[in-house]
């Protein structure tokens, strides 16, 4: 078996362990693997080793593989942050877009989308505890910006993103994973209809699931560590 394909049946492994303590089925958590810095051969591998589902962060990265990559039936997600310049591409070639924060990028990206694709999908980022990272939305504004998100044609608003501030305390990664799965459940009580929860990175897994995550995103545990950005 190759690396990835190892790696891969870790994952999934730990992932099925965390879905059995916490009594959820396994089927509930998408496992989204985090393919930014790794070239297409590996996506080829982790794909043929049974993974779908690929997140990227850097559009002009993402066009070269998903060329080199046109023969997979490969669900794309976007997961990066977005500017205004970059929506039409990834509205035309992406089936998920993690990273709005903003009414502007959800707007542009509904008009642009084409109208023979299905609606995209879309999380809300939420910024829920890092003070330092200027993406995703502020929570008391998530109900507001929810609420016009879910009135645009051609998207899809399917739930909530979160990268909470990296930490080890594993009381605070079950904390701010709650606060997120929290303001979903407001969100919906107030009649929207979310159905993903978008958290849990490679390190902290463990205490996503147990708070709820329906999608984690994963990128290290799959390919190992990436190469510090130039
Ligand atoms: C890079 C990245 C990940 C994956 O992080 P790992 O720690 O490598 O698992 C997940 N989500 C986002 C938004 C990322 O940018």
């Amino acid at each position: 078996m190759s690396i990835i394909a190892e790696k891969i049946k870790q994952v999934v492994s730990q992932i099925n362990d965390y879905c059995n303590q916490n009594k959820r089925d396994s089927s509930s958590v998408t496992l989204l693997a985090v393919s930014k810095t790794r070239n297409a051969d590996e996506i080829r591998e982790a794909f043929q080793a049974g993974l779908h589902c690929f997140g990227e962060n850097y559009l002009q990265e993402a066009q070269t593989k998903m060329e080199a990559l046109i023969d997979l039936p490969i669900e794309w997600h976007f997961i990066g942050p977005l500017q205004s310049n970059k929506t039409r591409q990834v509205a035309e070639s992406f089936a998920w877009v993690h990273s709005v924060d903003r009414l502007k990028i959800a707007k542009r990206l509904s008009e642009q989308r084409p109208e023979h694709l299905p609606p995209l999908n879309i999380c809300l980022q939420v910024n829920i505890d890092d003070e330092h990272s200027k993406s995703g939305c502020r929570p008391e504004d998530a109900l507001s910006l929810a609420k016009e998100i879910a009135l645009l044609p051609n998207l899809a608003l399917r739930g909530l993103m979160a990268i909470p501030s990296p930490t080890e305390d594993i009381q605070q990664q079950h904390q701010a994973f709650k606060a997120v799965a929290t303001l979903a459940d407001q969100l919906n009580q107030q009649g929207l209809s979310l159905d993903t929860l978008s958290m849990g990175m490679s390190s902290d897994l463990s205490a996503a699931i147990a708070e709820g995550s329906t999608l984690v995103r994963v990128g290290t545990a799959l390919f190992g560590p990436r190469a510090p950005k130039p």
